[in-house]
């Protein structure tokens, strides 16, 4: 490479390396990030949204919990405090993330376990026999096409498929063109998984009732990241993670919400006694127990529980636009590292380049990204492979700096062979790494 060249790039990494730690400077939610366990090492940790980081509290908080309640209450616990937790968490889950009410969310199952009970529930409140289809997309995460699928088998109903950018996601008009009178209901998901494209929630689902079907919405990559407000959108029905942006720990059980409209009477499928009415009374025959409850089976898992609750407390304190906020400006300077670095090494984006239609990662392609994931976890870079060749940078925002995400991009582009990495490199990874990108920071 020429002297020039050399330089160029040289002054680029300097000026994007002091621009993270301008960003880092000016973030009003920075300190937040030292409440996270390992936050004081290198690692770029750049996998939040598959599985965030514990907090620090969380340690004491499980661990008081196993000294005092569990080793100290033991079975009398149920009686004090844990048996309403499902409630009173799903209460404060919607209070400080969902936009819901209070009475409309539980804390239970697994998001797939839950999106089952929710799109029976949904479908055994539709009652014109000529609505004999779900409409989902085929980019959905395998769990929620899966189930579906199966839905429709045990149902005897037809799918009919909306056919998702994988670059992006499903519009308004997709839904509008696919949902009619054949439609009973409409799964989505609000950020898609794959490409952090962010649906358009309000106007879709408005279009699914305006069809005259109800809308079960997956929030797993959505909660904790964006803004949403589902009673003010009427949604009908919505699951989600809570291993995700709300950090409750691997396998922490997922939520559900139902709007109060359909808690009159609606049944879900898995009748366990933990949803019936009086559960110790253990009488003859179900009967669910009234609200929101009546959508609970088994025993409340209490120890996600108590791990979410700290994100939720510290959601709660710092209001869900300023880490939206927070979470736009991480994924805008994704981007400009990838303008800068990642593009001319013939890198693709795959996702929306409009801040207004991503969520809080970026998926970024190329084939040597299924190798290099490897390498990355060795370099303690964690993001995620996603087949065929994407990589997701995803971007926690209350858990992530801007120098964090600054040196896991600096690596891909050293693995990728860029001109300061003394690597070779790749087939058509050459090109000017000169361009500081020029997307505006939102
Ligand atoms: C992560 C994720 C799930 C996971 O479901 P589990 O039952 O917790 O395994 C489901 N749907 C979507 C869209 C997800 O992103």
């Amino acid at each position: 490479m020429s002297a020039v060249e050399a330089e160029t790039s040289g002054n680029t990494t300097d000026a994007l390396s002091q621009r993270a730690r301008d960003l880092d400077a000016a973030d009003p939610l920075a300190d937040y990030r030292n409440l996270f366990v390992g936050t004081d090492t290198d690692l770029s940790y750049l996998d939040g949204n598959s599985l965030g980081r514990p907090l620090k509290r969380t340690v004491t908080d499980i661990s008081s919990f196993i000294q005092d309640s569990w080793g100290g209450r033991l079975i009398r616990g149920w009686d004090e405090e844990w048996l309403e937790l499902p409630q009173a968490i799903g209460d404060q889950l919607g209070r400080a993330v969902l936009g819901a009410a209070p009475g409309q969310t539980v804390i239970a199952d697994s998001t797939t376990v839950v999106l089952y009970k929710l799109i029976r529930a949904a479908l055994a409140a539709v009652t014109d026999p000529a609505r004999t289809e779900i409409v989902l997309d085929t980019d959905n995460f395998p769990t929620d096409r899966y189930l579906v699928e199966g839905i429709a088998r045990e149902e005897g109903l037809t799918l009919r498929w909306i056919d998702a950018d994988p670059a992006s996601g499903v519009s308004v008009d997709q839904v509008r063109a696919a949902a009619g009178p054949a439609t009973a209901v409409v799964v989505l998901s609000h950020v898609a998984y794959r490409s952090g494209f962010l649906a358009d929630l309000p106007a879709i689902t408005a279009a699914v009732h305006d069809a005259g079907a109800l809308m079960v919405w997956d929030l797993c990559h959505s909660a904790g990241s964006v803004e949403i407000a589902l009673d003010d959108a009427d949604v009908d029905f919505a699951a989600g993670c809570t291993y995700k942006y709300l950090n409750g720990g691997p396998g922490s059980p997922a939520f559900a919400y139902v709007n109060t409209r359909h808690l009159g009477g609606l049944r879900q499928p898995i009748w366990g006694w933990m949803g019936r009415k009086d559960a110790f009374e253990m009488g003859p025959g179900y009967e669910a127990a009234p609200g929101v409850r009546g959508f609970l089976s088994g025993t409340p898992a209490i120890f996600g529980m108590l791990a979410m609750r700290g994100t939720l407390d510290l959601i709660e304190e710092v209001g869900m636009a300023a880490v939206r906020k927070k979470s736009r400006l991480l994924t805008a300077f994704a981007l400009e590292l990838y303008e800068a670095w990642l593009a001319p090494a013939g890198v693709q984006l795959s996702t929306p380049r409009d801040p207004e239609l991503r969520g809080s990662h970026v998926t970024i392609d190329h084939p040597a990204f299924r190798e290099m994931t490897a390498t990355l976890w060795g370099q303690d870079v964690i993001p995620d492979f996603r087949a065929p060749q994407g990589i997701r940078i995803g971007l926690s925002p209350l858990s992530t700096s801007f120098s964090e995400l600054y040196r896991g991009v600096a690596a891909i582009r050293e693995l990728l062979g860029g001109p300061e990495s003394g690597a070779t490199p790749l087939p058509g990874a050459a090109g000017g790494f000169d361009n500081i990108g020029d997307v505006p920071l939102n």
